[in-house]
């Protein structure tokens, strides 16, 4: 339930047992509430001025008076200090009573009145609050046992202030905690999206943005062990660039670079998703193409060779192609090998060659 849908009283528990138990704890008893239900029409003639007289002391401490802060705050404070002063002497000393105090601990706690000047104020109330009743009071037993129930009285509105204050704080903890947890939670997540993102660029060849060797290795093992499971079959192609070194001698290393990212773009151009394009290293690439046999992939060998082909005519590579399944399944150094001595095969010749 929203803390706003429950009386103070409610929130914080307090029911008629516990105001009770209260009461017996400060020894405070039902003649000391009606001794003091006694001087009601007295204090009632008597309220204003022990109001101004409470007002004055309190308006001459600096950090008190800043927290007033201006006339009307002021205005207010005095007709609730009013009432809580006839409160005291009121004879109902139940629930709402109870409620009213949790109410101004509530509020003396958001406007930042400390403990020690709540503490001080009581005091001073206290004071003025004994002076009157010095003045009023003829009978020095009673006098005394009136002074006796109002400061039990005064404990009790205390208890109850404290634990208001209490509760605030725990309220505010608790919702720094919320924060600092919702805090932590987008944290994780960032550190958990980064992480991955840095995973992302460990497996990534900086210059063609494709897999590199050390993650195809990790691909070809995952996706042979599918291939096996599924009874499908997965191809392998490896390729080099002929003669690449004489690219680099004549045209210096940035065009070899140029070449090289080229040479990834056709590969991620021309794949399907499922399939994994890599630099095996210098001007070595493989692409691991799951689901495929030899024929299938040597299309896609085409395709990458028709897009390469058309924006360089000079330079050609070789293309080896090699699969697995579904009699038996090599292992991914095998089917590498494989693929390998096609390619060299197809390197025999000149020009673009694809072997199967
Ligand atoms: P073949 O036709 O037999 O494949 O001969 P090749 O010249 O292509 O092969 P070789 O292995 O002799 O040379 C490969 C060259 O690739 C040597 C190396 O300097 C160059 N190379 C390797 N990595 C890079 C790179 O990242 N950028 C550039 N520009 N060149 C690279
Ligand atoms: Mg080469």
């Amino acid at each position: 339930m929203k803390r706003t849908e429950q009386t103070l009283l409610e929130q914080m528990q307090i029911s008629d047992a516990e105001i009770q138990h209260r009461m017996k704890l400060l020894n405070l008893s039902k003649e000391d509430l009606s001794l003091l239900t006694s001087h009601k029409l007295m204090i009632e003639d008597n309220v204003d001025v022990i109001v101004d007289e409470f007002y004055e002391k309190q308006i001459e401490i600096d950090e008190i008076s800043l927290l007033i802060g201006d006339a009307d705050t002021l205005r207010r404070l005095r007709t609730a200090q009013r009432k809580y002063v006839l409160d005291l002497f009121s004879g109902h000393y139940d629930s709402e009573y109870v409620n009213n105090r949790l109410r101004i601990g509530m509020v003396h706690k958001r406007i930042g009145v400390e403990p020690k000047l709540y503490l001080s104020a009581v005091r001073t109330l206290k004071d003025v609050i004994i002076k009157t009743l010095r003045r009023t009071i003829s009978k020095a037993d009673v006098l005394a046992l009136t002074l006796v129930a109002l400061d039990k009285l005064l404990y009790f509105d205390i208890t109850l202030i404290f634990d208001t204050y209490i509760d605030c704080l725990v309220g505010e903890i608790e919702t720094a905690k919320k924060r600092t947890e919702v805090y932590a939670k987008g944290l994780e997540e960032k550190v958990a999206e980064r992480t991955q993102q840095l995973e992302e660029l460990t497996k990534l060849d900086p210059l063609t943005n494709i897999y590199n060797q050390r993650a195809m290795q990790d691909f070809l093992r995952r996706e042979l062990a599918v291939a096996k499971r599924r009874q499908v079959k997965l191809a392998l192609v490896y390729f080099d660039i002929d003669k690449f070194k004489a690219i680099n001698d004549t045209y210096g290393h940035i065009k070899g670079d140029e070449v090289l990212k080229n040479v990834g773009q056709a590969m991620l151009n021309n794949v399907r998703d499922t399939d994994i394009p890599c630099r095996y290293g210098g001007d070595e690439f493989c692409i691991i193409l799951p689901e495929c046999d030899v024929k299938q992939a040597r299309v896609i060998c085409e395709k990458i060779i028709k897009e390469f082909s058309e924006r360089y005519k000079d330079f050609s590579f070789s293309m080896g192609v090699a699969e697995t399944g579904l009699d038996e399944y090599l292992d991914g150094d095998h089917l590498i090998k494989k693929a390998d001595d096609k390619m060299y095969l197809a390197k025999e010749e000149n020009g673009f060659q694809i072997r199967s």
